[in-house]
């Protein structure tokens, strides 16, 4: 039997919904969560994911400003900036969108953004917070591969959940997120000696490698939940046809755009798994529906709505 796929748009959608329906209970309170996301430079990719973040805030009615200083900028200018947007009321939300040109020293930049307006959750108190489980903000990516886990009734205290990368953004906050939902939890790596071995322990396989399809059905358990958070551009026809070979849609993109998007897992593991999340449209959703979250959350926590926001 194919695998159940796991629709993160209808998910995403749904919390945007409740994300927009508590923006409004707190609006009659007379508050109005801001979001501030700064952009440093010029980068075309980081320009499409900045657009699509103040869009959605618009959505659902955050306020929202972009801060774009130049591409010269030096880690001092921008930890000037953040500093004038941490000490503004209004502004609930700090997101820097990496990456940050060069010269730019990300950990600091990042160390600058006052923790109780880390919507990204990558300062290292709330990691500290994540990992003595207290509450605070939590990356939005693994997040919201939680959310789908949840959402989709698919249960993890107990379950082996296998992580595939060990970034500070995406691999570590998903594992600890899993083990603390009580998952047994195993993080591989480059380094991880026979990796399709240890992927079939799991009951619950998270992939964030980076890597086009480097998860095929022999990396997969019967049954098995894959949550496929990988972004990959494929432009190499050899590549493409390795993947997709036969799927006529993809093929018709391909040949129109040059390139598609693929995960890190094959599409055949779909032949094999028990449920599957799609790229598009699985976790990748997800992650600015949880950015819209964690804006709210940051709201709430400064300004004391006491409103419905779990978590
Ligand atoms: P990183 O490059 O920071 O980390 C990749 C991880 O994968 C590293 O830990 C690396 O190991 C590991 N890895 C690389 N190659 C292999 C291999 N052959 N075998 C086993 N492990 C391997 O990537 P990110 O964590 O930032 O992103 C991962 C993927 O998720 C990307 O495709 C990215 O585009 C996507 N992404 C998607 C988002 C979304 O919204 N859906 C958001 C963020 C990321 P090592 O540590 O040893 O180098």
């Amino acid at each position: 039997m194919p695998a159940r796929i796991l629709d993160g748009s209808q998910i995403a959608s749904d919390i945007r919904k409740e994300v927009a329906a508590e923006v409004s209970a707190m609006a009659a309170g007379g508050i109005r969560p801001g979001l501030a996301v700064v952009l440093v430079g010029h980068n075309p990719a980081s320009e499409i994911y900045v657009r699509g973040k103040v869009k959605a805030s618009a959505e659902v009615g955050i306020y929202s400003e972009q801060h774009t200083p130049s591409e010269t900028s030096t880690t001092a200018d921008v930890c000037a900036l953040i500093d004038e947007l941490n000490h503004r009321n209004e502004i609930d939300g700090i997101l820097v969108q990496l990456p940050l040109p060069p010269q730019v020293d990300a950990k600091k930049v990042l160390m600058a953004v006052d923790p109780a307006k880390d919507v990204d959750g990558f300062h290292p108190l709330n990691v500290g917070f994540l990992s003595t489980q207290r509450p605070g903000l939590v990356p939005c990516t693994p997040a919201g591969v939680m959310e789908i886990l949840r959402r989709s009734q698919i249960p993890v205290a107990g379950r082996h959940a296998v992580v595939v990368g060990r970034s500070d953004i995406v691999g570590k906050p998903a594992a600890m997120l899993l083990l603390n939902a009580n998952a047994t939890v195993t993080v591989c790596h480059s380094k991880t000696r026979d990796l399709p071995a240890v992927c079939r322990e799991a009951d619950i396989l998270v992939a964030a490698i980076g890597r086009a399809g480097l998860i095929t059905h022999d990396f997969v358990k019967p049954g098995a939940t894959v949550i496929d958070v990988g972004m990959n551009k494929v432009t190499d026809n050899a590549e493409f046809l390795r993947l997709f070979a036969g799927d006529s849609k993809r093929e018709e993109t391909f040949r129109k755009r040059g390139s598609v998007l693929a995960g890190d897992v094959h599409p055949e593991v779909a032949r094999v798994a028990g449920a599957l999340t799609p790229v598009p449209g699985g976790v990748g959703p997800l992650t600015i529906a949880m950015l819209m979250y964690n804006t709210v959350k940051a709201a709430r926590m400064r300004k004391g709505s006491g409103l419905a926001v779990s978590g």
